[in-house]
């Protein structure tokens, strides 16, 4: 296992990651495209793994998926850096561009890519789902 550590832009709010991923997408969903202006990159980890230092300021909207997702940010740069989902009870997505070395987790496919706006790039190697993918199942 690779331990993995985080933060923000500021640097307010920091994480470590006692696990390592159980999966890493890319999700073009709206949702997703209005926090990045892209897709955004996801590490699905053991959300037990994770430890945050600081206190991130939360926001929970109801996803394309119809699931419940709590967005946890920075309350005072904005960053954006974990997830949860009443889809996925037990794991959190970790905002890979947050991460210390974003180079250390490699995504796999790319989620909700009918989404997508008609000028993304999209990995063609990567698998493609074009809405909501089958959860990840906890490693342990
Ligand atoms: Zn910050
Ligand atoms: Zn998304």
């Amino acid at each position: 296992m690779t331990e993995r550590t985080g933060g923000c832009l500021c640097g307010q709010v920091r994480y470590r990651l006692g696990a390592d991923p159980v999966s890493v997408r890319i999700c073009w969903c709206r949702d997703c495209q209005h926090l990045s202006s892209n897709g955004t990159v996801n590490a699905i980890v053991d959300s037990a793994s994770i430890e945050v230092m600081g206190s991130p300021a939360a926001y929970t909207s109801t996803s394309d998926s119809g699931n419940r997702v709590t967005r946890r940010f920075c309350p005072a740069c904005g960053s954006h850096l974990l997830a949860d989902s009443t889809g996925r009870p037990g794991l959190t997505v970790v905002r890979v561009g947050t991460l210390d070395d974003a180079s250390s987790v490699r995504p796999t496919a790319n989620i909700w890519s009918a989404s997508a706006p008609d000028w993304a790039c999209l990995d063609g190697s990567l698998d493609r789902v074009e809405g909501q993918p089958m959860p990840p199942s906890p490693s342990r």
